[in-house]
């Protein structure tokens, strides 16, 4: 539509189909808009050094309810990092869109049409009012993770909500504390290391409502155990709409370093490394979405694992087995771990996460691993998310009870 044609129809009072991403954790570019034809064409945004621009999320104004629309999607070609090359289109094409009139429930459009030649996602739906907003899949905000710890702690007498770090943007990094002040056995769980990987703050937030839940297990594992768990980690990068992934100067999940450049990594390291100078910590747990192809949950292992003898073995293997046996669908576990073989030098595995936990903890009392819920599957929707996480904590709860009565 030309501009004079924009300026007209709005001058009789009909304002034109727009797009809209100015808002915390918005992102998107447009390539195109035809009101004529309710097709909308957008991008992930570009945010230099903020990592992947795979995540979009953006409203939709002045549609007309009850038309057919198209969403049509493309990667963004830019490079992500000085000097670097584009993302494959792929990570910001979800089989579906999520959508929502109120970013509160939020549904999904029919699947979408993938053209692997001008690598497009082409996804048709009917416009479910005037405004609405459509996703890379549903969104989880810093202000989603401060309602679900203030839940939490309203839920459970003694809860703690606390302040891990304010970020390089000097945002606070907010996590909750309960159960059993002291306890002897700890456990650290968190998300979002990867600002785009919406979904595993939704898995967290599935499996806090377990935690604070009044399941007879929840109340146990509450009675001897205590539990940390920090919803969103890279809130800087999840507040501005931007992915995170490989951002400059270093990914969140390779910062975790002697001399870590995030205030919330540094203050983590410290806090576990308490729980395991006591002698205390059990189990840590970091969540994050793979990659588009993978189709179903699994657990990133120790490298070694193969050639782990004694109690360590058999706690790596009663864990996932109990695992498994718990997160048994709508989204099933892959009952075996996975290796993150594509980090390939020692110093770079002992900067992630579960790696540096792993070399700072003793291996015959603490397990270590990363859950990677798929995100590209027909059940990876909100409520199929919060179901692995509650299905995960239910899978702590037998696995600390059980070593507990030994
Ligand atoms: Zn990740």
């Amino acid at each position: 539509m030309t501009l004079a044609l924009a300026v007209a129809e709005e001058g009789r009072g009909e304002p034109v189909l727009a797009i809209d991403a100015a808002f915390p954790g918005g992102s998107a570019e447009t390539v195109a808009i035809d009101a004529a034809a309710a097709f909308i064409h957008i991008r992930p945004a570009l945010r230099e050094g903020r990592g992947w621009p795979c995540w979009w999320y953006f409203e939709v104004k002045n549609a007309v309810p009850g038309r057919e629309m198209t969403l049509r999607v493309s990667g963004n070609p830019g490079p992500f990092r000085p000097g670097g090359k584009a993302l494959a289109a792929s990570w910001a094409q979800p089989r579906n869109a999520a959508i929502s009139t109120d970013r509160r429930a939020w549904s999904r459009t029919p699947a979408g049409e993938f053209d692997t030649e001008a690598h497009t996602a082409t996804y048709r739906f009917s416009a479910p009012a005037k405004r609405f907003w459509l996703a890379w899949g549903p969104p989880f905000l810093p202000a989603d993770a401060d309602e679900l710890l203030e839940t939490a702690a309203k839920a459970v007498a003694g809860a703690e909500i606390f302040t891990l770090a304010r970020t390089r943007g000097d945002r606070p990094v907010r996590g909750i504390r309960l159960g059993a002040a002291e306890a002897p056995a700890a456990i650290w769980v968190q998300a979002r290391q990867h600002a785009w990987e919406a979904g595993g703050s939704w898995v967290g937030r599935g499996f806090l409502d377990w935690i604070a839940g009044d399941a007879p297990e929840a109340v146990r594992l509450r009675e001897r155990t205590e539990i940390f768990f920090v919803p969103i980690m890279d809130i800087d990068n999840a507040a501005q709409g931007a992915g995170g992934k490989e951002a400059v100067p270093r990914d969140h999940n390779r910062d975790w370093s002697d001399t870590p450049v995030y205030p919330e990594v540094a203050a983590a390291q410290r806090r576990i490394a308490a729980l395991e100078a006591a002698g205390r910590l059990r189990l840590f747990v970091d969540l994050h979405n793979p990659g588009p192809g993978d189709k179903e949950p699994f657990f990133y292992g120790p490298f070694d694992h193969e050639t782990m003898t004694g109690g360590t073995r058999e706690h790596y293997d009663r864990w996932i087995a109990l695992a498994a046996e718990e997160i048994s669908g709508p989204l099933p576990l892959r009952p075996t771990y996975r290796f993150a073989t594509y980090v390939t030098t020692e110093e770079e595995r002992g900067r992630m996460s579960s790696g540096w936990v792993r070399n700072h903890s003793d291996p015959a009392r603490v397990v270590s691993v990363t859950l990677e819920t798929a995100w590209n599957t027909p059940h990876s929707t909100a409520e199929g998310y919060r179901t692995v996480g509650g299905q995960l904590a239910r899978a702590v709860a037998r696995y600390l009870g059980e070593t507990a009565s030994k």
